[in-house]
């Protein structure tokens, strides 16, 4: 039976995520909204049960597949809540007529500046050393610190990043402002349009052997699915530091432990892990030589606010039978 608020619906907010109330208000104008507070997609198509006045879904990671659509009879499109879509079965509304959406953009300077908090968090021990002064170890310790407080500098080293899209191309601005040297892999990509945000095109062979910092922003499809792998990792500069905020399965977690533990890769910074969330006994949260944050790249207020206003253009665009500015097929 379709749920009572969403029979009246033409937006359909798969599951929590922020929405402006200056957004919601504007919603409201457009045929109103409802959160499904789905926990999967057979729970959301419950809740919609084929009712005909959605008319768009918005979905953060709720998988919006066959079994959604089957019981959606006149949705126009989907939007996916941020800029990764992998949870949308893009393939799926190929030949359905329904528009599927990303908000692209719109995160992309909030997660640019994570992938730097994380690589200064884990170069300089920031995580280790406030609990550390909390707890009065400083006080027992003296001002001889012990030696996990020597840290390392980003200034004049290689950077390599993964992908050069919104994110990626935001991150190696910033990393311009550190003096790094930017070696990029995007094999969609023209080298001129690389070297002309100041990126060395390389292989992706290349990247790994030189780089310092490995920063990945590339999203989850087949071809990056594992692609850094045991092979990958064994080829990486000895004691390379990796950063990872674009999805957890982009590298086999098991290969990454093992090198971790190996020396191999000196060090990890990661929001996003295989399976989410990250379990408390899961390996990853016993090492040492990681910092670990819950999928929250995208989580700025500013981004929320752009995120929200992106949505709301994207209803209004799909309802009118526009071309909506996030269009994926
Ligand atoms: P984008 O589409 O603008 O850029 C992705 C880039 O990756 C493109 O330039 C593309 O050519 C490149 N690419 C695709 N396949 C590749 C491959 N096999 N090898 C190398 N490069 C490849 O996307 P974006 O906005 O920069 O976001 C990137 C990803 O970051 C998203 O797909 C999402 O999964 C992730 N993300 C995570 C968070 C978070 O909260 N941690 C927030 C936003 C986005």
């Amino acid at each position: 039976m379709t749920d009572q608020k969403i029979a009246s619906a033409a937006t359909v907010f798969a599951d929590r995520f922020y929405m402006s109330d200056k957004a919601l208000d504007q919603l409201s104008m457009l045929g109103g909204y409802a959160c499904a507070d789905a926990a999967d997609a057979a729970g959301l198509a419950e809740k919609i049960g084929g009712s005909p006045s959605v008319k768009v879904i918005v979905s953060e990671y709720i998988p919006i597949n066959d079994v959604v659509l089957s019981r959606a009879r006149d949705l126009k499109g989907v939007i996916a809540y941020g800029a990764g879509y992998n949870h949308i079965d893009v393939e799926a509304m190929k030949h359905s007529g329904i528009k599927a959406c990303n908000c692209r953009g719109e995160n992309a300077e909030s997660v640019a500046e994570l992938a730097f908090g994380l690589m200064l968090g884990l170069l300089r021990r920031i995580p280790k050393a406030d609990p550390w002064v909390r707890a009065g170890e400083w006080e027992k310790a003296g001002m001889v610190l012990p030696g996990w407080a020597n840290g390392r500098e980003l200034w004049k080293k290689t950077l390599g990043v993964i992908g050069l899209g919104q994110i990626g191309a935001r991150v190696v601005r910033i990393a311009k402002g550190f003096d790094m040297t930017v070696l990029g892999y995007d094999p969609f990509m023209k080298p001129e349009a690389c070297r002309s945000l100041g990126v060395e095109p390389v292989s992706l062979t290349d990247l790994l052997s030189r780089s310092d910092v490995l920063t990945i922003h590339v999203p989850l499809s087949p071809e990056t699915h594992n692609m850094l792998d045991s092979n990958a990792l064994a080829g990486v500069k000895p004691g390379m530091i990796l950063v990872n905020t674009s999805r957890g399965r982009v590298i086999d977690e098991k290969a990454l432990i093992d090198a971790l533990q190996s020396g191999q890769v000196g060090g990890a910074a990661l929001d996003v892990f295989a399976a989410e969330p990250l379990a408390k006994d899961h390996p990853l949260s016993r090492m040492d030589n990681v910092v670990l944050t819950p999928h929250l790249g995208a989580l700025t207020l500013e981004a929320g606010d752009r995120l929200s206003d992106s949505v709301v253009r994207q209803v209004k665009a799909i309802l009118e039978g526009k071309q909506p500015e996030g269009l994926i097929i």
